[in-house]
């Protein structure tokens, strides 16, 4: 059965890819209730985790004929740690459902603000003590800020202060995977009760997924409604605010601004400082102030790069037990071409323009200027998706690199979603190209 997992996902996605990001892949386990995978390291866990969870989903499906979640840790790691696994198997025999897709990482306690996020940090805390204090929370912003994590936390604490209550979090594509699956089953009815009659407070991770999805779209704001009329806590989150999601009707724009809506802000330098301490602590490392500066210094606001930072340098010390130090430091952001110690020095951007010649052979220039032919569009609309999607940047940002109105950004972002939706390799290729050049030249999303 392990096996046939593995060679239905081979099946599934481009060989390059595979090679790239799969090699390592191994099933340790396959439960009644889950499917436990296991990687080289922590980067691609969450590689995979983020970009290929449905592919993986669907072949445990086909494999299995059972509809199983999985979980996906680190080799080393999960083999080293096993008073925490322990700890985490009573949690989820306590409370099977609520738990399973929460990770363990993602708490207030772990979560380091300062006075840019002090307010949505408040708002989390008082949402989890009373359900529907704040209703919906709209959590917004770039790439790697944490939204995620806050959320999670959110479900968690909730979960922890009302044990009685059914608290849901789940992401877009979950939700419009299960819908489908509902649809499939003609368990339509069972699929709505679930959500509506049974959620307490439902966390809906990346509402953006669900833009061009208008099926979907419908079903979702259904049971909103139900919710939110009876009172049940909502909160979403989005990488662009309510407005910026043009493709939803306006009525359902409107509700989502009825609550809170709250803007993630990046991390000052002193909190990416104790974000930097705080994620070692994670991994069970301790690096210095020294350290910790440094990369706080050096690493911009996406967490998510700070954090591949960091894991590349526990890997690293490990295999060639080096130190914890500033020499380490350097030559792990060299590696990975950040900041000023990247050895060139080419900005993010720059890195993105040249990925992107790359893969299509046209300049900076020629994406600038104003030209219609399809080939040059389908690159300009690339660069567009990789500098969301790879660089986290905001629709003002790339508006104003690209040259153009915010809106062609908003459709450039559209076209390119549905085509990946619609499996359309003359996109689905050089994005996943993209995303493995740029990760390469930068370690990290
Ligand atoms: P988003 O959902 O906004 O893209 P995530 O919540 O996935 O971002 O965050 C990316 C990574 O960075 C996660 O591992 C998360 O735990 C970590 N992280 C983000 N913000 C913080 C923070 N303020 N403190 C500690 N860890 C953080
Ligand atoms: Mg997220």
């Amino acid at each position: 059965m392990s096996r046939k997992i593995l060679d239905v996902l081979r099946d599934s996605v481009p060989k390059k890819t595979w090679n790239n990001w799969f090699s390592s892949l191994e099933v340790k386990k396959i439960d009644h209730d889950r499917v436990e995978l296991t990687v080289d390291n922590l980067f691609i866990k969450d590689w995979l985790q983020t970009r290929f969870s449905k592919e993986i989903t669907n072949a445990i499906r086909a494999a299995t004929g059972r509809e199983l979640p999985f979980t996906i840790q680190d080799k080393n790691i999960s083999s080293q740690s096993k008073s925490e696994s322990v700890s985490q198997e009573s949690l989820v025999r306590k409370r099977p459902l609520q738990l399973s897709n929460l990770s363990e990482e993602c708490t207030f306690e772990n979560f380091q603000f300062g006075i840019e996020n002090r307010f949505l940090v408040e708002a989390g805390r008082e949402i989890s003590l009373n359900p529907g204090a704040y209703n919906p929370l709209f959590i917004y912003g770039g790439v790697g800020l944490g939204k995620t994590h806050i959320m999670q936390a959110i479900a968690r604490r909730a979960m922890d202060i009302h044990p009685e209550k059914r608290i849901i979090y789940i992401t877009s594509e979950q939700f419009l995977n299960e819908m489908v699956v509902a649809i499939k089953k003609n368990e339509v009815h069972r699929f709505r009760e679930e959500y509506r009659r049974k959620a307490d407070a439902l966390l809906i991770d990346d509402i953006q997924f669900l833009v061009g999805k208008k099926g979907v779209q419908n079903e979702f704001f259904h049971t909103f409604n139900h919710l939110h009329d009876a009172g049940k806590q909502l909160v979403i989150c989005s990488d662009r605010s309510p407005e910026e999601l043009e493709d939803f009707h306006e009525r359902y724009v409107s509700r989502f601004q009825m609550g809170l809506a709250i803007r993630i802000s990046e991390p000052s330098e002193e909190t990416r400082f104790l974000i930097a301490k705080g994620l070692a602590k994670r991994e069970n490392v301790e690096i210095s102030d020294e350290v910790a500066w440094f990369l706080a210094r050096n690493v911009d606001a996406n967490i998510r790069r700070l954090r591949g930072a960091i894991i590349k340098m526990i890997v690293q010390a490990k295999i060639y037990e080096q130190d914890y130090d500033l020499s380490l430091a350097t030559e792990v952001l060299r590696s990975m071409n950040i900041g000023t110690f990247s050895g060139q020095t080419k900005s993010p951007v720059e890195l993105l323009f040249s990925c992107i010649k790359e893969l299509t052979g046209f300049e900076k220039e020629e994406l600038l200027a104003s030209s219609r032919d399809a080939e040059r569009v389908r690159a300009r609309y690339l660069f567009i998706y990789g500098m969301k999607n790879t660089l986290g940047r905001s629709i003002n940002e790339i508006a104003s690199t690209i040259r153009r109105k915010h809106s062609t950004v908003i459709h450039a972002l559209k076209k390119i979603e549905k085509a990946l939706e619609q499996k359309d390799d003359t996109i689905t290729e050089p994005v996943n190209r993209l995303f493995t050049s740029m990760s390469s030249k930068s370690q990290a999303s």
